[in-house]
Parts: C-alpha cells; sequence; structure tokens
C-alpha cells in the first residue's frame, strides 16, 4: 500500500531531485525549520486552541489568544531557526503572527458560523476500489453549514495572494474533501475556504462530485507515474533557497564547497580554474564572431553589388580570387505575414474560410509551405489566395571552393 501527501506530489511536480532526496534516498541532513515555516505552526496551533476551547464552551479572549501564541512562540523558538529574508528579525515574525491573529479574531468572533466537527485532522482516503493507494488528509478546520454542505478552511500565513482561478484548480482542499465525501452520507457540496491571514481576506472555491472524481483519477495517475520514473531532473527554482538538499543537489554542490574555502585556496581549485578560463574564452570568442559576422557581411554585401552590375550585361555569376572561386546565386525566400499584424488576422480567416485551419494550426510556416507544394489538397481558388499572403524577398547564398 502507498500513501502519499499533496506535499509529497507536489514536491516531485516542482524537482524530481529534491523528491528523490526526501523520499527514496533520505540522505542524513540538518533539519533547519524556517521562520516561515515556524510561524505557520504557531498560527494553526493559536487557531486550533481557540476552536478547541470554544467546543468545550470555552470562551477565548483575544488577550488569551495572543498570551498562548507568545507563550508557544518564546517555548518552541531555537536560534537554528533560519531566516533567508535577512532585512528581517524573528521579532518582525512573531509581531506578524499577533496581527494576522488580531484581525482574524475581530472578523470572526464569536466563531458561531457551522458546526466545527474537525480540527486538524489525520486522516486517509483511499484512491482507488482497492485501497492500494491512499492520501493523508489534513484539513484545518472542517465545518458542517447543515443540509450536505460542508467546508473545509486552511489557514494561510504566506505574504502571496492567489487569483480565483488557482484557486478554482488548487488539489490541495479538494483533495481533502474526497475524505469528506466518503465519510459523510448526507454530503452534497463541498466549499473551499481559505484565510489569507496577511491580508485578512476569506477567499473560496466550489467543488461539485465530477470535480472531485476528475481529481481523484488525476491524484492516482500521477502518483503511478512518480511509482514508475527512473529519472529525477533535478529543477532550479526560487524553492533551492529553502531546500534541504541544496548542499547535495548536483546544482549547487559545488558552489557549497566552494563558498567554505578562504579566496586563495578557491581561486587556485582546478574547476573553479578551468570555470574561470572557459568563460574567459567564451567571451573572447564571442567577441571574434560578432566581428568577423560584420567583416563577412560587409564582403557579401560588395560581392552581390559587383555580381548583380555584372549580372545585366555579361551575366556573371561566379567570381575568382587568387585561390578560390565564389558563386553567387540569387534564391526566392517567401515570407508568411508575421504575428499580430493585419495581415496575420486576415490569413487566419482565409484559411477558415478554405476549410485549412486545422491543418496550419499556430500558423506553423513549414505547413503552409507544404500546403501550397501540395495541389491536390487545395481546393480551387485557394492557391491565389494563399499566395496573396505571401511575401517573396530577394536573398542570395554564396559558397566557396577550391580552384581546380
Ligand atoms: S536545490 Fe533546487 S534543484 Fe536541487 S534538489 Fe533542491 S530544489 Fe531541486
Amino acid at each position: 500500500m502507498s500513501t502519499f501527501s499533496i506535499s509529497r506530489i507536489g514536491t516531485y511536480r516542482d524537482c524530481p531531485r529534491q523528491y528523490k532526496f526526501a523520499y527514496i534516498e533520505r540522505p542524513q541532513v540538518e533539519f533547519r525549520d524556517t521562520v516561515e515555516a515556524f510561524l505557520g505552526s504557531r498560527v494553526h496551533e493559536a487557531l486550533e486552541k481557540l476552536y478547541r476551547d470554544k467546543r468545550h464552551e470555552k470562551e477565548l479572549s483575544l488577550d488569551g489568544l495572543l498570551e498562548d501564541f507568545n507563550k508557544a512562540w518564546s517555548e518552541n523558538w531555537a536560534e537554528k531557526i533560519l531566516i533567508v529574508r535577512k532585512d528581517y528579525t524573528a521579532e518582525n515574525y512573531r509581531l506578524m503572527g499577533e496581527r494576522f491573529l488580531s484581525d482574524y479574531y475581530r472578523r470572526y468572533a464569536p466563531f458561531e458560523e457551522g458546526r466545527v466537527i474537525g480540527l486538524e485532522t489525520r486522516e486517509t482516503v483511499p484512491l482507488d476500489d482497492e485501497g492500494v493507494y491512499r492520501l493523508h488528509v489534513r484539513i484545518d478546520r472542517l465545518v458542517d453549514m447543515g443540509e450536505g454542505l460542508y467546508e473545509v478552511h486552511d489557514y494561510k500565513t504566506s505574504s502571496g495572494l492567489p487569483g480565483q482561478e488557482k484557486l478554482d484548480q488548487d488539489v490541495q482542499l479538494a483533495a481533502y474533501s474526497l475524505w469528506v465525501r466518503r465519510r459523510f452520507k448526507d454530503f452534497r457540496r463541498v466549499r473551499l475556504v481559505w484565510h489569507y491571514l496577511a491580508f485578512d481576506k476569506e477567499l473560496d472555491s466550489w467543488r461539485t462530485d465530477e470535480d472531485l472524481e476528475k481529481l481523484r483519477r488525476e491524484l492516482l495517475k500521477q502518483i503511478r507515474t512518480i511509482e514508475e520514473t527512473t529519472d529525477f531532473p533535478p529543477v532550479v527554482s526560487i524553492l533551492c533557497e529553502w531546500c534541504l538538499y541544496r548542499s547535495l543537489c548536483p546544482m549547487w554542490r559545488h558552489e557549497a564547497e566552494t563558498e567554505r574555502l578562504p579566496e586563495n585556496e578557491y581561486l587556485s581549485q582546478p574547476a573553479v580554474k578551468l570555470v574561470d578560463e572557459y568563460v574567459r574564452q567564451k567571451a573572447a570568442f564571442d567577441v571574434f564572431r560578432r566581428e568577423a559576422e560584420e567583416k563577412l557581411g560587409k564582403l557579401e554585401q560588395a560581392l552581390i553589388a559587383l555580381c548583380s552590375q555584372e549580372l545585366q550585361n555579361e551575366k556573371v555569376s561566379v567570381v575568382v580570387g587568387s585561390e578560390n572561386r565564389v558563386t553567387v546565386k540569387e534564391v526566392e525566400q517567401v515570407k508568411w505575414p508575421a504575428k499580430s499584424t493585419e495581415g496575420r488576422d486576415r490569413l487566419t480567416a482565409a484559411l477558415k474560410d478554405l476549410g485549412l485551419w486545422d491543418r496550419v494550426a499556430d500558423l506553423d510556416p513549414h505547413a503552409l509551405t507544404r500546403i501550397l507544394k501540395d495541389e491536390t489538397g487545395l481546393p480551387s481558388g485557394g492557391r491565389d489566395i494563399l499566395e496573396s499572403f505571401l511575401e517573396k524577398e530577394k536573398t542570395y547564398r554564396l559558397t566557396v571552393s577550391k580552384k581546380s
């Protein structure tokens, strides 16, 4: 039996190499909680206690809520907690937590909407009929609103606010709803609710039974893909800054190793020397290539001009040097209207009228040219219409060969 979490699936999606470290190789690395994760945990605990007390008919005041939060903060804080954004201190984050909770408290007190039936749940739900694949379900707060309507609430302490489109495609809370649907016989609908505490905002999205079914199949497919793959490429992104395995990762390992060296030792490392020399040579080559291309361009223009003059009278298309000859051949290049031009819009309309649109999706110029060549596939008059969009441009091809 395989039990996956949404974050495990997300790790594979974001960086397969990180997935391999975390779930397959499991190397011993020093785990350092980030201040963002620490803040999230303390806020979640405080809100869980708020609703737990409420369930036990005990009112928790705002002062009491903040007192619980601050007590847990100081009891759990450790110097090794990582603060990636160096402009801020732990105190800044603690004050943020106080603000999140104060705003939340004032907005929702006396916390009586619906019946809370789950807090920080620890469940699993099968994704297939045989129960071979299961999913962990961690709901911050599950609320029964009556008449088959359930709400899955999630607290977010992140400093980004998603758009509605992203929420409508969110997988995490929707996946947890698979458990709600299975667990409660009267289930009819589910409302997914996110509390973006940094913005004092409540955002939501709805899922139908068909949406959930589609998601179940999709998750199953993703898990099977992960289980079958043997390829775990690293994907560099902003997430690398928080990655526990950065010092082991092939994309960062050398940098991490050399960072620790004093400058003298660092600069004399063979790999560092190699990279420096490579970059120097590449820069020199780029300058040389630019200059050579410029010179060649001028020489080509001069040869073309020479032959054009001569061509009119004596049809000269080959000129000779001391050891080589250059053949100047006129070739015709065709160009279709470029993107975002009025000509392109008219061409699109013409292709649709001619019933050719499906054959040239995205207006691939090669597909268009193939259609023109294929006489039999064109409706009558089609060639003239398409050719009216063509711009013909004369260019020259120069080839060098040894004199015999
Ligand atoms: S450091 Fe970046 S690329 Fe490497 S495993 Fe971690 S997330 Fe992936």
